[in-house]
């Protein structure tokens, strides 16, 4: 593929205001940056919602990562609290839909309530970014890619502010919580994503690379009743199967009454099982679909 150099990386923690993990290091990072410095790409650390965490909630009034559409950020009537600090970041990291935006990659710190070990999420069809995480991935077999393209211009995510960047996902973790293994999972993914681009920028050697990949498919809701209770949770044979598959007849929820509720659907691979933070969305769990992406 093409040569690309990168000249400013924005590291972003805090997103969600309950996801302490980042957080702590955005907050560790803006004191002394020394540990992501690299020689040839500048960084900066933005804390993307410190009210949130101030109220120990992932966000005050709505999703600040639903809150980055380009018709939302030009919109001068939303002005909530999430939709006026998406205006203030498309500012200084964009903006979104410039030619040449303030900076040109971004890494998204997240932590989640589900077993996803060290995911990366790339929602843009961008082949450096899959380059990234692909070498990421050479480096450390364990970490998983998933992938859900979507316009950029259109996407609400905050790393749609960047031509290039991926989303970390650390888990599991409970909301508000932080623990030492975790931060250092974080910190390694960090190293690693900050080594392959300064590596990168070194080279005119841009691999072809076929990438082994989760794609989104869709979502499932909890059985709910006619008032919209919920009135079953995830089967415990599948409660931490981030990544292992599912088919018709498998067990995927079991009622207050201990009774078992079977998958029915195509073979899918099971993602974002019981994600705290997604009961409000009404996702129980995500579907995904294993292939291999040639870039
Ligand atoms: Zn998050």
């Amino acid at each position: 593929m093409q040569k690309q150099t990168i000249q400013k990386v924005a590291i972003i923690g805090g997103t969600h205001g309950n996801e302490l993990t980042g957080v702590y290091l955005a907050k560790k990072w803006i004191a002394d940056n020394t540990e992501v410095q690299r020689e040839n790409f500048a960084i900066e650390i933005f804390y993307a919602n410190p009210e949130a965490t101030d109220i120990m909630k992932r966000y005050v009034n709505q999703d600040l990562n639903r809150s980055f559409a380009l018709a939302d950020i030009q919109n001068p009537t939303l002005t909530n609290h999430e939709q006026t600090r998406a205006k203030e970041l498309n500012t200084k990291i964009g903006p979104k839909d410039a030619k040449n935006p303030a900076y040109d990659f971004m890494i998204d710190m997240h932590s989640s309530t589900s077993n996803l070990g060290t995911n990366i999420i790339i929602t843009d069809n961008d082949p450096y970014s899959l380059l990234v995480a692909g070498l990421m991935q050479e480096k450390d077999p364990s970490i998983t890619i998933t992938i859900g393209f979507e316009d950029r211009m259109e996407q609400p995510y905050i790393t749609s502010l960047t031509p290039h960047a991926i989303t970390l996902e650390l888990g599991p973790i409970p909301q508000g919580v932080l623990r030492a293994d975790t931060l250092k999972k974080m910190k390694d993914a960090m190293q690693n994503a900050l080594d392959v681009i300064e590596a990168l920028n070194n080279t005119d050697d841009f691999p072809d690379m076929s990438l082994s990949v989760y794609e989104m498919k869709r979502t499932l809701d909890y059985p709910k009743d006619a008032n919209g209770n919920i009135i079953a949770t995830i089967h415990p044979d599948r409660e931490g199967g981030e990544f292992a598959e599912i088919k018709v007849g498998d067990p995927l929820f079991m009622d207050f009454d201990e009774n078992t509720i079977y998958y029915e659907g195509d073979p899918a691979y099971t993602y974002f099982i019981n994600e705290a933070a997604y009961y409000e969305k009404g996702i129980a769990c995500m579907l995904v679909e294993k292939k291999v992406i040639n870039i």
